[in-house]
């Protein structure tokens, strides 16, 4: 299979227009992935049209619903192998974009990628979102805050809406949602300052998986007793 032909064309879905250089990005990151997955767990897809669609499609399915151009700072909490804040940064390069994970291990891989994919304006930091967020060059200073598949709802409204500027925004990316998981989330996004703005649903090309995106807005500063210490956000949801 022409991988270059593959990636372009699947982008083109999307109405991406992929330059050269961007998808050579995309085959080194795929290539780097595999590589490292026999050594580490980073990723139970393996398949190349499997990764270019769940991982790197699945990615940036948020252009579908939102202007990029109008975020500047972002930041993935939870990013593990880099999803979705690596696809974010190769179709959205203006982005200045913050890697935040507890493993060390895929913090050391991702650092690799960068190196291979010539990213520039990337930062991985090792750590937990808890602590990060308490520290003042980090707390409410991003536009827009990103995070796939990392926890429940609630939980996550605690550890991303108190990175994100006021009037930014934090975006979930969910394979499903329940009404009453948002529900269940309402105390916690009050308390942190969000408000819940939109719901909505895209279909992977070609596909019949419906993914949600959920997008809250941050209308007041998070109090500086949130988030709680380590552990506590998934222990003790708000
Ligand atoms: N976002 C990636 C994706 O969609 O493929 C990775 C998802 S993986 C299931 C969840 C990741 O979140 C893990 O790499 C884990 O180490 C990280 N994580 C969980 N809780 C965290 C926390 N409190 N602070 C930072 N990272 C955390």
């Amino acid at each position: 299979m022409n991988k270059n032909k593959y990636i372009k064309e699947s982008f083109l879905k999307l109405q991406i227009e992929l330059s050269e250089i961007q998808v050579e990005q995309f085959i080194d990151y795929f290539d780097l992935l595999i590589e490292k997955n026999k050594l580490m767990n980073l990723t139970a897809i393996t398949e190349f049209e499997d990764v270019v669609l769940k991982h790197f499609l699945d990615s940036v399915l948020i252009c579908k619903v939102v202007d990029m151009s109008q975020f500047k700072k972002g930041i993935d909490v939870g990013t593990g192998a880099g999803f979705p804040g690596i696809p974010l940064k190769i179709v959205f390069p203006w982005l200045d974009m913050v890697l935040l994970d507890s493993l060390n291990k895929r913090i050391s891989f991702l650092d690799e990628v960068i190196c291979k994919c010539n990213l520039f304006h990337v930062k991985t930091i090792h750590g937990r979102a808890e602590e990060l967020a308490q520290i003042s060059e980090y707390r409410e200073k991003f536009d827009i805050c990103f995070s796939r598949a990392v926890a429940n709802l609630s939980t996550l409204s605690e550890l991303c809406i108190p990175f994100v500027k006021e009037n930014g925004c934090f975006v979930s990316y969910k394979s499903d949602i329940i009404e009453s998981e948002i529900e269940m989330a309402a105390n916690a996004i009050n308390l942190v300052g969000g408000k819940i703005d939109k719901v909505s649903e895209v279909i992977l090309p070609d596909t019949e998986i419906k993914r949600k995106i959920l997008f809250f807005l941050k209308e007041k500063m998070t109090p500086g007793k949130y988030p709680r210490r380590a552990g506590i956000p998934s222990k003790k949801p708000l």
